[in-house]
């Protein structure tokens, strides 16, 4: 990872990628225009203890189906660090790890703007607003005014930096590809082709 050293703004995409989809990729590529990014970090969890781990592969999968996603691409980058890192994933852990390893840079985290209304129950909240700007997706139909109201909110309560950023409506979810692979239906386009490729061959979501 020797070229983010030469990148003076560094897009991180975190997720939990079970699996990655182009609606990720999509938003990433979109977040790197908008804000005008060297390129994007992309960072599976270890334990997005957040969510149910009924169907969660573990780390090493999730981290090899995005590595597959993002090969084709030198501005997009995929990182272990998380999943080398065990435990619960916390954000501001990466971010603080990401600021050492990369003093020159700014950090930009990608997240779905719903997220800026239960971000303040993540971990140590205060530490992400310090080491990032937060570039916040906003969908169709997401209400302006509230999503407005919240980044002041958060912007004067932590000094918090975030951008809002536009995003079409795709109603592409990680959920919904898991779903079809147990129906034996088709994910083409909605994945990368040897990240379906790599679900197909391992058998992976088909027995929920
Ligand atoms: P995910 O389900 O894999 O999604 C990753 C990101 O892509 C999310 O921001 C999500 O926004 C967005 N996304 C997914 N589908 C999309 C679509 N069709 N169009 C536009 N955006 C789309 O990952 P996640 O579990 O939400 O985790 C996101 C990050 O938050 C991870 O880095 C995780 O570690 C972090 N997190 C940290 C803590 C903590 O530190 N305590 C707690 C929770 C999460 P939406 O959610 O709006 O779909």
């Amino acid at each position: 990872m020797e070229e983010l050293l030469k990148w003076k703004k560094i897009g991180v995409m975190g997720g939990t990628f079970n699996p990655i989809h182009t609606g990720h990729l999509l938003l990433a590529q979109w977040a790197m225009e908008e804000a005008g990014l060297n390129g994007i970090l992309f960072m599976p969890t270890g334990n997005s203890y957040m969510k149910d781990k009924g169907e969660m592969l573990p780390g090493s999968e999730r981290l090899a189906m995005t590595r597959l996603a993002v090969a084709d691409r030198d501005c997009f980058v995929c990182s272990d660090l998380e999943v080398r890192r065990g435990g619960n994933t916390y954000t501001y852990e990466t971010l603080d790890a990401l600021r050492n390893m990369y003093p020159q840079a700014c950090l930009y985290f990608i997240l779905g703007a719903d997220c800026l209304f239960s971000i303040e129950n993540w971990y140590c909240p205060e530490k992400i607003f310090r080491n990032c700007v937060l570039l916040a997706a906003s969908r169709d139909g997401m209400p302006m005014d509230k999503l407005e109201a919240k980044r002041q909110e958060l912007e004067e309560r932590y000094d918090a930096r975030i951008l809002l950023m536009a995003f079409p409506n795709l109603e592409i979810s990680s959920t919904d590809i898991r779903h079809r692979c147990g129906e034996g239906r088709s994910i083409r386009y909605l994945v990368p082709d040897p990240v379906r490729e790599y679900i197909f061959q391992n058998h992976y979501y088909e027995n929920p």
